[in-house]
């Protein structure tokens, strides 16, 4: 067996069986004060892979960020083996706002990657975090919640065209997986486009810490850390059914035609059959509902929290299981555990 490698990073060098908090400068306000992320750097004794947990790209999706604590600061990692690098908030100008988007021109952090040290501010800032903390890595996980107003059940976005990004979503072992290579700009496109592999988790709605997600997601890094031999301990986890959303014919976001007030029937992660109405559209009268009914049977990945809905806002996200996937989550939400 090899030796394990001395992690270093510009500034600083992370010895085996050395760990390291560290405030890394990606920036300055406007009054020429540093903007710096928190970093936590683990090197095992073993060697091993290396790889990065990431939050909080957008500044506002937070429970990413209490899933990259808990493992840096609460999981025993004496017998890693390899190099962990927990980034919790990478998008601190918006996670001080409490916003989506970087303040400085509502720049998407999370389409700035790979980044370059002479571009705009939001491209600046992703290089300094891409070529320290992303690029020397063989695989990362970067977390998600839904767009403000919306929530959803934890699935893994990936490119399932890339064979390394497909291994890393099955080891993460969610129900859900939704196959996409994800727009330029992304973490995990820029980065399995760099050989690194990489996918995102979504999780829960923004602006909370969901401790029912929080700990799913945990359970998903135990099992990625299992499948790359990070931690022997652990093992790589079925989740009792899964499906693969490729086609586009398989997924849509229902649409609302008129504005109003949403009532939703359905929570996150239902089962909903063809024909069933999925939410009602009331005006202020409460008089000419609405009923949106479900197009075809299927998850509903997605679902509107905030209530209100101008014409074309999305209600919710649907997306069609194939009929032996669709038994066994029938029967897995059925009370009594059996198809009645
Ligand atoms: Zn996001």
């Amino acid at each position: 067996m090899t030796d394990a490698d001395v992690f270093t990073y510009n500034g600083g060098r992370v010895d085996p069986g050395e760990r390291q908090n560290i405030r890394f400068v990606v920036s300055e306000t406007y009054l020429g004060d540093p903007v710096r992320i928190p970093v936590t750097i683990i090197n095992g004794e073993r060697p091993g892979p290396t790889a990065f947990l990431s939050a909080a790209a957008h500044g506002d999706e937070l429970n990413g960020i209490e899933v990259v604590r808990e493992v840096a600061h609460e999981w025993d990692l004496s017998d890693l083996a390899g190099t962990l690098i927990c980034l919790p908030v990478l998008n601190v100008p918006g996670f001080l706002a409490q916003q989506r988007y970087l303040p400085v021109y509502d720049r998407d952090l999370n389409r700035s990657f790979p980044g370059s040290a002479d571009s705009t501010s939001a491209k600046r800032m992703a290089a300094r975090i891409y070529t320290n903390f992303i690029d020397p890595c063989d695989f990362g996980l970067d977390f998600h919640t839904s767009t403000r107003g919306r929530t959803n059940m934890i699935h893994a976005r990936a490119d399932m065209g890339d064979p390394d990004a497909a291994r890393l979503a099955r080891a993460y072992g969610t129900n859900v997986i939704i196959d996409s290579e994800g727009s330029s700009g992304m973490l995990r496109t820029e980065a399995v486009t760099d050989g690194i592999a990489a996918i995102t988790v979504e999780m829960g709605e923004a602006h909370r810490f969901q401790r029912a997600l929080i700990d799913e997601a945990l359970s998903g890094v135990r099992s990625t850390f299992a499948e790359y031999g990070m931690l022997e301990a652990e093992q790589v986890r079925w989740p009792g059914w899964r499906t693969v959303i490729t086609d586009e014919r398989e997924k849509t976001w229902l649409r609302a035609d008129g504005g109003g007030m949403v009532d939703m029937h359905f929570e996150r992660g239902s089962l909903v059959h063809e024909g069933d109405t999925v939410c009602t559209i009331t005006n202020p009268f409460k008089n000419d509902n609405v009923a949106i009914e479900a197009p075809f049977t299927g998850l509903l990945v997605g679902v509107l929290e905030n209530p209100v809905v101008y014409p074309g806002n999305p209600l919710c996200h649907l997306v069609e299981l194939d009929e032996r996937t669709r038994r066994v989550v029938e029967l897995d939400q059925s009370p009594s555990g059996t198809i009645g």
